[in-house]
């Protein structure tokens, strides 16, 4: 069973669209496929008002407190149980095995990547992906559906298809989905009528697949006054010594010649920067 959930975030569309575009294939062709896929919709309502969330954020609400308190009392935490209603529909005991897949896009320009919580057996099966992975910074995020996803059983990871409004991210999303399938359901792609443009554009990406660890995190606090430097994106190269942002009117310089990964370029936030390193042998 694969079960894939986009539009989580209401302001994150590409991923539903990419999973009503798989969809339509799979309803027109009628591949062979072993066992199931499932797409569900997140945070309609925020989809719907094209807003990040209503209430509160759908990808902090799963902590294990919010769901054993059966709580309805935000929008989001109905969507919370919708989902899981969805999900309660196939259990564990009905497959020998259950997936998901979490699609999402970013504020900032980024390549495509996933974001692998380092536990059960996911890491080994995000590495059947061709995309860049970062392990362990879904670990230090709670709340995020993943963890309850993994908590529960399932192997999976977050997906980050690049930034919101961008054409690529629904294709990007439409590959990740068509190779899940591949994995996940013994889909074979070659099957289909017209091989997916999407999953051979994600599919090259493999050539230049690399591993990252989250090594330092730069926190903030709410009264700092903190300023990126202009145009790093995500992956960007850093070296020591380099001027990475002004922090209450002070250089922040890199310490580091490792990778930036996901520079704070919104006003809001408490997470100036991370800087993440590439881990060999993957
Ligand atoms: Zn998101």
């Amino acid at each position: 069973m694969l079960f894939i959930t986009a539009g989580i975030h209401g302001n994150e569309p590409s991923g539903v669209i990419a999973l009503k575009n798989v969809f339509r294939i799979l309803n027109r062709e009628k591949p062979s496929i072993k066992g199931k896929i499932v797409g569900v919709s997140g945070n309609r309502e925020a989809l719907m008002r094209n807003v990040r969330f209503i209430d509160e954020d759908l990808n902090r609400t799963w902590t294990v407190e919010n769901i054993e308190s059966g709580k309805q009392n935000s929008n989001e935490k109905k969507e919370m149980f919708e989902i899981i209603d969805v999900l309660e529909k196939y259990p564990e005991e009905k497959f020998t095995k259950r997936y998901f897949l979490d699609c999402h896009t970013t504020s900032a320009a980024s390549e495509p990547y996933i974001s692998v919580q380092d536990v059960n057996d996911n890491d080994a099966w995000a590495h059947h992906f061709p995309t860049y992975i970062i392990r362990g910074f879904s670990d230090i995020v709670l709340g995020c559906i993943d963890h309850y996803e993994s908590r529960i059983g399932l192997t999976g990871f977050v997906f980050e298809g690049g930034q919101h409004e961008n054409k690529r991210s629904e294709l990007n999303h439409e590959g990740m989905i068509w190779i899940a399938l591949q994995h996940a359901c013994n889909l074979d792609l070659f099957t289909l009528k017209e091989y997916p443009e999407s999953a051979i554009m994600i599919e090259e990406k493999g050539k230049n697949r690399k591993t990252f660890e989250i090594k330092y995190r730069h926190g903030l606090e709410n009264s700092d006054n903190f300023k990126m430097e202009p145009n790093f994106s995500n992956f960007q190269r850093i070296k020591k010594g380099e001027l990475l942002a002004h922090q209450n009117g002070k250089p922040v310089y890199s310490e580091w010649d490792d990778y930036i990964f996901m520079p704070l370029y919104q006003s809001q936030g408490n997470d100036g920067f991370f800087v993440v390193e590439e881990v060999k042998g993957n």
